[in-house]
């Protein structure tokens, strides 16, 4: 047992295992002022505090929505806001099961000399904010790594530099009492097959988790939150049970059993086709000993801000769309859903925006 123990230890584990929850799984509504105000911009909304606050609003008091996850990421900002009542959306999510969790990194740079690869910043006074965060009643962090794949990339250095970023930040939330969500994203963009995601996937994931041990980050107190193993957004689709053999196979070549569950991100894909690509992986026949849930961010929130449009009187309309994402991707994670959640054309749309930046 070479980890090092926090005095969160007992906590982190059973967070971490709520969030696992089975028929759960988080929204990602972390995004940060700047990519919240193209989502705004796609809906002719300004990039305003008010509008950031009314839409986070509209998802966060769903009614009903919250019975299907486990956590919501938020942005610093959201993380002290409250509802038009006047009630802090902390308060809102707990009272509903809900554990709040944090975007602690602080975007992405460059990696000199490397071919436009990168590596993500924010481990300065890390400790310090994360305690602040925990204070104002947080309970899980995101670190989003970003990996991409070329002729020559993800290179040995851009991995090495992401897996021990994501180490270091690992252990700092472990140590003030928030579980890190660790996020390896190896971006879609390209137009390498579904192999060639496989092996970067593994190659990935078995770095993260050396550098993890090499840290002395305790994994039963951690979540995974990996891309799915899908083709390049310039290549051919494959069918679900496609994507979740190789998804579950590249994890079970890598990931500890000691990690209680994974979170996929959606990373581009149609709302439609992440919920039908989760139910596959969930459905699949083998060794899985984590949870397979879902991080959605892009994939659970289309339809409901097209809805939306910024107009009052289209909450009701886009709580119900958002109800719908919920309650499929929570099917999902039984491997159960039926296909029946799609409604007009906006949760087949691709989502996919060549190097996202969150
Ligand atoms: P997407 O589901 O939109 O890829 O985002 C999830 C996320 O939180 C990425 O960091």
């Amino acid at each position: 047992m070479s980890f090092y123990k926090s005095k969160y230890h007992d906590e982190l584990i059973a967070n971490a295992a709520y969030i696992g929850t089975p028929g759960k799984g988080i929204l990602a509504a972390d995004e940060s002022t700047g990519t919240i105000g193209k989502r705004l911009s796609s809906i002719n909304v300004e990039n305003v505090e008010s509008n950031r606050r009314a839409l986070r609003e509209l998802l966060f008091c769903t009614p009903g929505a919250l019975q299907y996850l486990s956590g919501v990421i938020l942005f610093e900002e959201t993380l002290y806001q409250k509802t038009a009542n006047g009630k802090p959306f902390v308060e809102v999510l707990k009272e509903a099961g809900v554990l709040p969790g944090i975007k602690v990194d602080k975007g992405t740079v460059e990696l000199a000399g490397t071919n436009g690869e990168t590596t993500t910043q924010g481990l300065d006074g890390l400790a310090e904010r994360c305690q602040k965060y925990y204070e104002a009643g947080a309970r899980f962090a995101k670190w989003r790594a970003v990996l991409k794949i070329g002729s020559t990339e993800p290179s040995q250095l851009a991995i090495n530099e992401n897996a021990n970023g994501l180490a270091r930040y690992a252990i700092i939330c472990q140590a003030n009492g928030l579980v890190p969500i660790v996020e390896p994203e190896i971006l879609v963009d390209g137009p390498h097959d579904i192999g060639k995601c496989a092996d970067v996937t593994e190659r990935v994931l078995a770095a993260v988790y050396k550098a993890l041990n090499d840290h002395h980050v305790m994994l039963e107190g951690t979540l995974l939150k990996p891309n799915m193993v899908t083709p390049g957004s310039e290549a051919k689709k494959v069918a679900p049970e496609v994507v979740a053999e190789y998804t579950v196979k590249a994890l079970q070549r890598t990931v500890p059993v000691a990690v209680p569950a994974v979170v996929f991100l959606s990373g581009g894909q149609s709302e439609e086709e992440a919920t039908l690509n989760l139910n596959a992986i969930n459905k699949y026949q083998g060794k899985k000993p984590w949870t397979l849930t879902f991080s959605f961010g892009r994939a659970l929130q289309q339809t409901t801000l097209k809805a939306w449009q910024g107009k009052e009187e289209n909450i009701p309309k886009a709580q119900a769309a958002f109800l719908k994402r919920c309650k499929a991707n929570s099917e999902a994670t039984l491997g159960i859903y039926k296909g029946d959640a799609v409604e007009g054309d906006a949760a087949s749309e691709s989502l996919h925006v060549k190097d996202y930046k969150y």
